[in-house]
């Protein structure tokens, strides 16, 4: 995470960063702030601008259809079935708790242990079939731009992400880096000239060597879900068993998916929620202020 100025608004900026490092360090995450020489040893390539650094020694980046297609062959290696191209049409609780599951083309799976719905975008469509409200939901179709910089010119061991500009940046081959950090295509998932030019500004202003790299490819097709308060959504569905949603990612559900897995996992297995998946609530957002104003503590004296 690079710092360019001392304060942004009251959540940025280097004033942030001790706090920042503080938090980290209490969740286990190795985190040190690095001043100008320091960085520039590790980054030289970083523009005079950028004052100091939060470095992530053990933050890393993976390629997601790679990681994907390794999940799924070593499910398959434990018996696991994959079924794909095969949307769900409707899925309900059977008389002996077990779920219902209808593809599209009819099949029917019956799952005695429970179901997971990691369906991002189509989670709506799942949840409207239901006859369920809609969760505070929405989908967008992140910006990835890949740009031909090979790494003799610009080695780029680490993502790098910045503390104020919407920009991140890593290297994905030895060839290719790719620019991201939350610029959009459309809603129809097209790409908008002025989100690939402003992604583009982002980057050759953090570092200048990028000016002029040959734009190979902009990728706008994936959708993905962000919610109202952009943490994820993990929890059962109500009236359906044990059926459980995993969406709503925001934007972080490849670097948190395997931690989320297991939990789910464990959930399923024993029965008990693990307590770090508490925040995540499908009804966090129902407005039940009652709590609230029974609590006597909170009574207004006025
Ligand atoms: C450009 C870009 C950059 C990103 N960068 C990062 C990053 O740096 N770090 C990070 O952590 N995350 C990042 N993300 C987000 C991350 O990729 C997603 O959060 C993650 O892939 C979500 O995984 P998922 O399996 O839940 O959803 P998806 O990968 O969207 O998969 C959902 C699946 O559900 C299927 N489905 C939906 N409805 C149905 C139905 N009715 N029946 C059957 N199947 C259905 C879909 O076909 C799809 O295969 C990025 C995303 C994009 C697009």
């Amino acid at each position: 995470m690079l710092y360019e100025r001392e304060a942004v608004g009251i959540r940025g900026g280097l004033v942030t960063a001790r706090a920042q490092q503080r938090v980290m360090r209490d969740y286990g995450v190795a985190a040190e702030l690095l001043e100008s020489a320091e960085l520039r040893g590790l980054l030289p390539e970083v523009s005079a601008d950028v004052q100091a650094a939060m470095f992530c020694p053990t933050d890393g980046v993976a390629d997601h259809g790679a990681t994907t297609r390794a999940y799924a062959s070593a499910a398959a290696r434990l018996g696991a079935q994959v079924v794909e191209h095969s949307p769900v049409a409707r899925i309900q609780e059977a008389a002996n708790h077990s779920i219902d599951v209808t593809l599209s083309s009819g099949e029917r799976y019956v799952a005695e242990r429970g179901v997971v719905l990691a369906t991002n975008s189509g989670t709506s469509a799942i949840f409207e079939s239901l006859g369920l409200s809609d969760p505070p939901l929405w989908s967008v179709y992140p910006q990835a731009i890949i740009l031909k910089v090979p790494r003799s010119q610009f080695p780029l061991t680490q993502l790098v992400n910045h503390n104020h500009r919407v920009l991140s940046v890593k290297r994905i081959d030895d060839d290719h880096v790719m620019v991201t950090g939350g610029w959009l295509g459309s809603s129809a998932g097209t790409q908008l000239e002025d989100q690939i030019q402003g992604n583009l500004r982002e980057a050759e202003a953090v570092f200048p060597l990028l000016a002029g790299a040959e734009v190979v490819a902009v990728h706008t097709d994936r959708a993905e879900t962000v919610t109202i308060d952009q943490l994820p959504i993990i929890d059962r569905i109500p009236g359906l068993g044990q059926t459980y949603l995993a969406t709503g990612w925001s934007g972080h559900g490849f670097a948190i998916a395997p931690a989320v897995a297991s939990l789910l996992a464990e959930w399923m297995d024993t029965g008990h929620k693990p307590q770090v998946l508490e925040p995540f609530q499908l009804d966090r957002w129902d407005g039940d202020v009652g709590a609230l104003t029974d609590d006597p503590s909170l009574s207004s004296s006025h």
